[in-house]
């Protein structure tokens, strides 16, 4: 069985397709079960609005849609799930709004994601003197492990995303090895999961997030995983996930997990599809 449990609709303003082709794009890549995961509606706009999430008042319209494509993309042969990337953020005040809309609704799956690259968390940055690169990436894991311990989430994306998008100008993990791995270890301690992003393939420094010396850590710790591409387009869907279950499958991992309902399931880590055609042959 193979999953993919991040992907967005054009309801967030910056993606394209409507699920049913996401769907169909999962059936042509092997994919079983897929998980919508729009950003969820957030009220202040330094968290970015038009262009990066849906308004309050799309996100019944949201359900409804992922709802309606569900029962297209069973007649396909795949599962779909709704759930919904949620925020991670220091300020308390600033998830109140999002632990209502929560609680509104039954999503299958919430991911947190502490986008460091929005104005929100560069705003943050700058309001409490955060200027040196290496205190950036400890404060980035420290609110990460916060989100891990609030027990808000099911799963935590791109966990080392603020590598990208030149929040800071490099990144080498083994210097942040303390603070990563307390971070890891409040996702084993909040029996959770971590994910791991095959987007990161495609920008920044080119390497799946986590960065594998993070994976290292992670298996070593016994760390479960999520898996999603955190496709923005349908061709997206499923994107390196050979080369990425490859590499897990090195680094000792031999499961992976989604949630249907908040409850997380468990599958056999997958052969990548390359591996399945020769041993058929
Ligand atoms: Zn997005
Ligand atoms: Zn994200």
């Amino acid at each position: 069985m193979r999953v993919d449990c991040h992907m967005h609709t054009p309801l967030c303003g910056h993606a394209m397709g409507h699920p049913i082709e996401y769907a169909l794009a999962a059936r042509n890549a092997g994919i079983d079960l897929v998980t919508v995961t729009c950003h969820i509606p957030m009220e202040w706009e330094d968290f970015g609005q038009a262009g990066i999430r849906m308004p309050l008042e799309d996100l019944d319209s949201y359900v409804e849609m992922v709802g309606k494509a569900a029962a297209v993309a069973k007649d396909l042969g795949v599962e779909m799930l709704c759930g919904i990337e949620a925020e991670v953020f220091p300020d308390e005040i600033h998830m109140e709004s999002m632990d209502t809309v929560l609680a509104a609704y039954d999503f299958d799956f919430v991911l947190g994601s502490l986008h460091a690259q929005c104005r929100s968390y560069v705003g943050w940055l700058q309001r409490n003197k955060v200027k040196d690169d290496a205190i950036k990436i400890d404060s980035y894991f420290r609110h990460l492990k916060d989100g891990a311990q609030s027990g808000r989430y099911d799963s935590m994306s791109h966990p080392d995303v603020i590598r990208t998008y030149g929040v800071v100008s490099q990144f080498n993990p083994a210097e942040h090895e303390e603070v990563i791995r307390d971070f890891l270890q409040a996702v084993v301690d909040g029996d959770m999961c971590m994910e791991v992003n095959t987007s990161g393939l495609t920008k920044g420094d080119f390497e799946v997030h986590p960065d594998p010396l993070i994976l290292d850590w992670a298996s070593e710790m016994g760390v479960k995983l999520t898996m999603g591409s955190d496709a923005h387009m349908p061709t997206s869907v499923g994107q390196y996930f050979d080369p990425v279950l490859t590499l897990l499958r090195e680094k000792g991992f031999r499961d992976l997990h989604y949630f249907r309902g908040r409850e997380r399931q468990r599958i056999d880590l997958p052969k990548p599809m390359g591996a399945v055609v020769k041993s058929d042959s």
